[in-house]
């Protein structure tokens, strides 16, 4: 099975950061790994405090033999300083972080969540994003998982008027179903698009940020919109988009490529949808930290942005209420 990827992922590789260990995610193992695991600490190998590492899981699938226990700290109780004390042993959900993909007839197609520091770093290295065949995740010819859409038909697109991308929001035009071949040049055009876009944005879209905040579950909760955010970003961070653009356009294609909404929505006008979205996510998070600090954008600030927006819209929001309108 082919692999895509976006350009600017290609040289992904897990640097120990630590973001995914010490964020108190629930990480549940499967009984395999949970048995190679207990080998190795009864062999005396990674064992990394004397704790209970497995706490019981009784309403998880079956292959699930538990949660991995979090220190006080809550960091996960095999995460140290020199990184993973069962890396080769990690369970599968550790294994996947921060691969996003979709499989479809075409092939698999990956993108990675910017929560992890080092997939956010490589937004900041110069390159043109472009959608590129690339090596499978795994070397051992595992699939990586995802959102299957092995079966599904191409989407739908509604007919556009002479020269647009796509039709607009509530067009009552003729859906129309769209080849493959059709997605993947449209795609390959719109990362082009987005990720070359040097324009700065107007103020945040709230009504867009608050959609994102109110697809997450009820047990999640998120800060609000910062006092005086279109104040904080005309002064601190609009002055400062266009030195950061680049890097903005690859996250905003990292968006379009690998795209849960081509498949999970109703097409290419979802795609653009969640593209606005996560601009809207990212401009508002953006004010948040440039307030906090009482800077101007600046790397540091735009990466932890970045992670911030990614974790919202990947990590909490629930993908089929950030598609509804
Ligand atoms: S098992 Fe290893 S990789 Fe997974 S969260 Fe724990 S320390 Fe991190």
């Amino acid at each position: 099975m082919r692999t895509y990827w976006l350009s600017t992922h290609l040289g992904y590789a897990c640097r120990h950061s630590g973001a995914c260990c010490s964020s108190r995610w629930p990480i549940p193992i499967e009984h395999d790994r949970a048995s190679l695991v207990q080998r190795a600490l009864d062999e005396g190998r990674g064992r990394p405090a004397a704790m209970q590492w497995l706490e019981p899981a009784p309403t998880a699938p079956g292959e699930v033999a538990g949660i991995l226990a979090h220190r006080s700290d809550g960091d996960c109780v095999f995460h140290g300083a020199s990184g993973c004390a069962i890396y080769r042993h990690r369970p599968r959900s550790c294994e996947h972080f921060p691969y996003v993909c979709v499989i479809d007839p075409r092939g698999v197609h990956v993108t990675l969540s910017h929560y992890c520091p080092t997939a956010a770093a490589l937004l900041f290295d110069d390159d043109t994003a472009e959608i590129v065949e690339g090596p499978a995740i795994f070397g051992d010819g595992r699939n990586p998982e995802g959102l299957d859409a092995m079966e599904a038909l191409p989407p739908t697109e509604i007919e556009a008027a002479d020269g647009a991308d796509v039709a607009p929001q509530g067009c009552a035009g003729r859906p129309r179903l769209m080849g493959w071949d059709e997605v993947s040049r449209w795609e390959r055009r719109i990362v082009r698009a987005v990720a070359s876009d040097t324009r700065v944005p107007g103020p945040p879209d709230l009504a867009l940020f608050a959609h994102a905040r109110d697809a997450m579950p009820a047990d999640l909760t998120w800060p609000d919109v910062p006092a005086d955010v279109a104040e904080v970003w005309a002064r601190w961070v609009a002055p400062s988009w266009p030195r950061w653009a680049p890097a903005v356009g690859r996250y905003l294609a990292a968006r379009v490529h690998g795209s849960w909404a081509m498949c999970l929505g109703s097409g290419p006008r979802d795609v653009l949808r969640s593209v606005d979205i996560a601009r809207s996510v990212l401009q508002v998070e953006a004010a948040r930290v440039c307030a906090r600090t009482v800077h101007g954008l600046d790397r540091p600030l735009l990466e932890s942005a970045i992670r911030q927006t990614d974790l919202l819209l990947i990590h909490y929001a629930d993908p089929q209420r950030l598609l509804r309108s």
